[in-house]
């Protein structure tokens, strides 16, 4: 296990997931009933900003930097109020102003759960489960594993709440992830078919990629929403991740809607640079399924 998220806190990609999955949390937050948020590949739950892995990459400057801090333009009303439960939870991290402190999924969904809503947590590194125990292992709404997320996700369905989300978030590090997210997914189903399954995926390997996208048209299920969001190449590094995309399984009513209207802000504030482009769509219903589908060459 090499990945560190570190060196990627707060940078485009986590951009996205963490705005999808607020949005989602706030979602179920409707409804008074308790829910359960699983997050099989939890990481350390909060990031320095200023810390070395950061520093050496900036990643984080053309992401979250983009949106609150004291070098973004302020954003678009609508975009405002779908973004405010994750800038929020940044704001309350960095009281004075300064970006310093980035939140994890884990770290993140605990901030906007409510008194009996559950976190499962897994996190196979050592180092990183023991710091995101110190972080957030006295909350009683917590339980975390340092475990394989895999294993803990089949334990874990279906939850006694019968309703939340499972966050999938691996590092694809290792030859055949797209495969095992697939099967992952579809023995989840069977124990909990209700549940809202956010998956993430780079937009690197699109032989991979199509797999999944397969996979994922093949599982019964009555709405998937596949979302990309392409920020180009930056210039000094041409090889560095340029898109990534969420596979979100049975997603909220209403969030189609909501992300037809985020997306196409985050392109245009996140582009680096050419080959800027965005989707929201339905992969089983081809092209008849673009709820919309958008590229451009627009620089922020
Ligand atoms: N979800 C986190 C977030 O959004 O803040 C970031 C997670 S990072 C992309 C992936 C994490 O998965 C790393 O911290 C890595 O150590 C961990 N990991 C790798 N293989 C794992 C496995 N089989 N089970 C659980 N965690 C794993």
């Amino acid at each position: 296990m090499n990945y560190r998220h570190a060196f990627h806190a707060g940078n485009f990609a986590d951009v996205l997931k963490h705005a999808v999955l607020a949005l989602v949390i706030e979602h179920l937050k409707l409804k008074p009933k308790p829910f359960r948020v699983i997050d099989t590949h939890a990481g350390i739950g909060r990031y320095r900003l200023d810390g070395p892995e950061a520093l050496r990459t900036s990643e984080w400057r053309d992401g979250i930097g983009r949106l609150i801090g004291p070098a973004a333009a302020p954003l678009p009303a609508d975009v405002a109020a779908l973004l405010a439960p994750y800038l929020e939870t940044i704001r309350k991290l960095n009281p004075d102003g300064d970006l310093a402190i980035y939140p994890g999924s884990p770290l993140l969904a605990l901030s906007l759960m409510r008194a009996d809503d559950r976190l499962v947590a897994a996190e196979l590194h050592p180092e990183d489960s023991a710091e995101l125990a110190r972080l957030i292992g006295r909350d009683p709404r917590a339980r975390i594993f340092e475990r394989d997320g895999w294993q803990v996700l089949k334990a874990s369905l279906p939850p006694r709440e019968r309703r939340g989300i499972v966050l999938i978030d691996p590092p694809y590090e290792v030859a055949g992830e797209s495969a095992r997210l697939a099967q992952a997914l579809r023995e989840g189903l069977k124990r909990f078919a209700t549940g809202t399954y956010l998956l993430w995926f780079p937009l690197k390997d699109r032989g991979a990629l199509g797999e999944l996208q397969q996979a994922i048209a093949s599982i019964a299920i009555e709405r998937v929403l596949w979302v990309e969001l392409a920020v180009g190449a930056p210039k000094d590094k041409p090889g560095a991740l340029s898109g990534s995309g969420l596979a979100i399984l049975n997603p909220p009513y209403r969030l189609a809607e909501q992300l037809n209207v985020l997306l196409p802000f985050l392109a245009e504030r996140l582009s680096r640079g050419e080959q800027t482009s965005w989707s929201v769509r339905d992969p089983r219903l081809g092209a008849q399924g673009n709820a919309h589908s958008e590229a451009s060459d627009s620089h922020a």
